[in-house]
């Protein structure tokens, strides 16, 4: 058929929710040949997730966009929970606060999934040309298996249809009426203006016309009822349960006193969840009573008979004796609780899948955006650097055990957490949460992401176990994120966490920890290591020149930094060997690879404990990678640069040897 386009492209991205917006920010960061595409007119406005872990604030701040959560967002540390005190009113037990809430820069945080998604589309407007085609919907799928393992071929072909006006925005996301067709319930009032902008331009009707797309890699990010999932046969596996739910995102009017704090109230028949949220609104998970969305006669509940003065009548027996009523609902929905997973995240290292459409759960954990983000960031940074030719194709076989197994815990966490909600007298109910909350703070806040061996996590021992210690003695360990700790740049004294420190932008960085440069020895081993750093190994001038880089965009697939450990007053900057502040003759030195571990009296954060907190002697320091996405892929002692060769060999493409 003429009128049928066809091209060819690296990457495909299927979805534009959280988790495909994730995974196209790299593709904009490392200058990969892609595209995105979603079947929805407009991105998402209202509802839907709203939580925020204190990982994924620290992958925001990566990326440079975390004060926009800040400054839009509501904190959420402490939770009360309320019990009936046996006389006909509620009691608060709280508040309970993790102890581990300062082992963050950031904290919980709750905004709406909108906002996250207009974050993450403006960064990748400020890195690229990249664009969600939406009104696109991806419906037909060939793959030749045959040409899997030939890099250069391009094995699937997906057909993408431009869709009409009225496909792309279903009568039930269309307000009646109006100068413009927006989501049903949606009103100017309730949109910041850069999102009411895009709801406008996004309304105008299109052309339709059907594409075939030849590509490299295709990353499925299509949601629960994933398409793409389908297409390469993987089941969701798992079953749903007969509870349904009511949640509501409204502007309470409520004589509660905590209805602007995180928590709970429990009653007889049920408990909801209260989570306070930007701009007075607050949602509310509501249990819905069974037997009033009972089908009469088959004993099954009926979700599409709940209604919003249902959930809201829940809430007023619930919080009785307090008194409960609204004028603004910003967003409702009903469901019914699932816990569901793939067994495999992948097919072939050539299709992936990322976000709901390879696990759901009940949204009561506060994580089903949180979890996308994060596979979408996993898999983002090794498809684009694959298919830049920067990293060997070998580490896509990581996406899957990384991301499954905190997949299979997520969906532990929501079976202990869920379960707490329905039905029950059971008086030790706030201890229990306050227990099954404690007990996955780390895996839910992303403390610990458990990532086993691989060629991207170098361990000298196999402690892969979730209860793994620190394997190489101190407390950067392989597999997981490097901890955050805020250092002074030594050229300027300014204060930054190693969060902003480390970017994203798709390089590996080489940290070296230099200890205290005050005494000669130490002074005579970062010496040396410079030294070896800047020969590599073969016949490249150094370590640097070794690797392929990203083309246009870096000039090195690796990066170097230095923190030391002694006063900042006692080291010069110009101690430091010439690889720690490289030279040019137009821009001068470069001054923010420099770091210092020492206490800054106008910051209390930056106190001067980073070494004590990574467990690193301050002396002696030591060396570690620290892969594109801030976890610590291989730790030494600063004379282990050979080690540290074959690891980063294992993962980068040498360039060709130069005659
Ligand atoms: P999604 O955000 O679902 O994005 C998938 C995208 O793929 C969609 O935009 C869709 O249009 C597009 N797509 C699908 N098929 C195709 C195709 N064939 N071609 C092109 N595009 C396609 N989480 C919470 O934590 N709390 C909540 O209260 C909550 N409520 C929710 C309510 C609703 C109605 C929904 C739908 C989700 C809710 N969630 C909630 C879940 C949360 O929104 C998801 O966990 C999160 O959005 C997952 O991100 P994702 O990118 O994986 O998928």
């Amino acid at each position: 058929d003429k009128n049928i386009l066809e091209s060819e492209i690296d990457v495909l991205i299927i979805g534009a929710g959280p988790s495909g917006l994730m995974a196209a920010y790299w593709m904009a960061r490392c200058g990969v040949n892609a595209r995105i595409v979603d079947k929805r007119g407009t991105k998402v406005f209202t509802g839907q997730a709203d939580g925020l872990r204190c990982r994924t604030l620290e992958i925001f701040d990566s990326m440079g966009f975390q004060h926009r959560v800040l400054q839009e967002g509501h904190v959420a540390v402490e939770a009360n929970f309320w019990v009936p005190d046996g006389r006909g009113n509620l009691t608060r037990q709280g508040p309970h606060c993790s102890r581990k809430v300062n082992e963050s820069p950031f904290r919980n945080m709750l905004l709406n999934q909108g906002r996250i998604e207009r974050f993450l589309l403006d960064s990748i407007r400020e890195h690229s040309d990249l664009q969600v085609e939406r009104g696109v919907i991806a419906e037909a799928f060939e793959y030749d298996s045959a040409k899997a393992s030939d890099p250069d071929a391009h094995p699937i072909a997906v057909t993408l249809r431009t869709l009409s006006d009225e496909e792309a925005n279903p009568s039930s996301l269309r307000a009646e009426g109006g100068p413009h067709k927006v989501a049903s319930g949606v009103a100017r009032g309730s949109l910041l203006q850069d999102d009411w902008e895009e709801l406008l331009s996004k309304s105008r009707a299109k052309e339709t016309r059907t594409e075939i797309v030849r590509c490299k890699y295709v990353i499925g990010c299509d949601g629960a009822h994933s398409w793409t999932r389908k297409q390469v046969n993987i089941p969701l596996e798992g079953s749903s349960t007969d509870h349904l739910w009511g949640v509501i995102d409204v502007v309470p009017i409520t004589n509660f006193p905590d209805i602007r704090r995180l928590g709970t109230v429990t009653h007889p028949t049920g408990t909801i969840l209260i989570i306070p949220r930007e701009r007075n609104m607050v949602r509310l998970y509501v249990p819905v009573q069974a037997v009033e969305a009972n089908v009469p006669g088959e004993g099954r509940h009926d979700r599409s008979k709940i209604t919003l003065e249902m959930i809201k009548h829940r809430v007023q027996v619930i919080l009785a004796p307090f008194t409960f009523d609204y004028k603004i609902c910003d967003w409702w929905a009903a469901y019914q609780i699932g816990q569901r997973i793939a067994p495999t995240f992948s097919k072939d290292n050539r299709v992936f899948l990322a976000g709901d459409a390879v696990h759901t759960h009940s949204p009561k954990v506060g994580l089903g955006m949180n979890m996308s983000m994060q596979d979408g960031y996993n898999i983002g940074w090794k498809v684009a650097l694959v298919a830049k030719g920067v990293a060997q194709s070998l580490i896509l076989n990581t996406y899957d055990p990384e991301r499954h197994r905190l997949a299979e815990m997520l969906l532990d966490f929501d079976r202990h957490w869920s379960g707490l909600f329905t039905e029950s007298e059971d008086e030790e109910k706030a201890q229990s949460m306050i227990k099954v909350v404690e007990f996955f703070e780390d895996f839910a806040d992303g403390r610990k992401s458990f990532y086993g061996p691989s060629p991207l996590v170098w361990k000298k021992h196999d402690d892969s176990g979730p209860t793994a210690s620190a394997s190489e003695g101190c407390n950067l360990i392989p597999g997981e994120r490097l901890p955050p700790v805020k250092l002074r740049m030594q050229a300027d004294g300014n204060v930054k966490w190693t969060t902003a420190i480390l970017k994203s932008d798709g390089r590996f960085r080489v940290v070296a920890l230099t200890g205290d440069l005050r005494a000669s020895t130490q002074r005579s081993r970062v010496e040396a290591l410079a030294k070896r750093l800047s020969s590599g190994r073969g016949s490249e001038k150094s370590l640097f020149d070794r690797y392929t880089s990203l083309t246009g965009i870096h000039d090195c697939a690796l990066d170097v930094l230095a923190i030391h450990s002694g006063p900042w007053t006692e080291v010069e900057f110009f101690d430091f060997p010439d690889v720690f502040h490289p030279f040019d003759t137009v821009h001068g030195w470069n001054y923010d690879k420099i770091w210092c571990d020492d206490a800054c009296p106008w910051d209390r954060d930056c106190d001067g404990t980073g070494y004590e907190r990574w467990e690193v002697d301050r002396k002696r320091g030591a060396i570690a990678v620290i892969r594109p996405d801030q976890y610590v892929g291989w730790v030494g002692e600063l004379e282990d640069v050979e080690e540290m060769i074959d690891y980063l060999d294992g993962i980068l493409v040498t360039r060709p040897a130069t005659a």
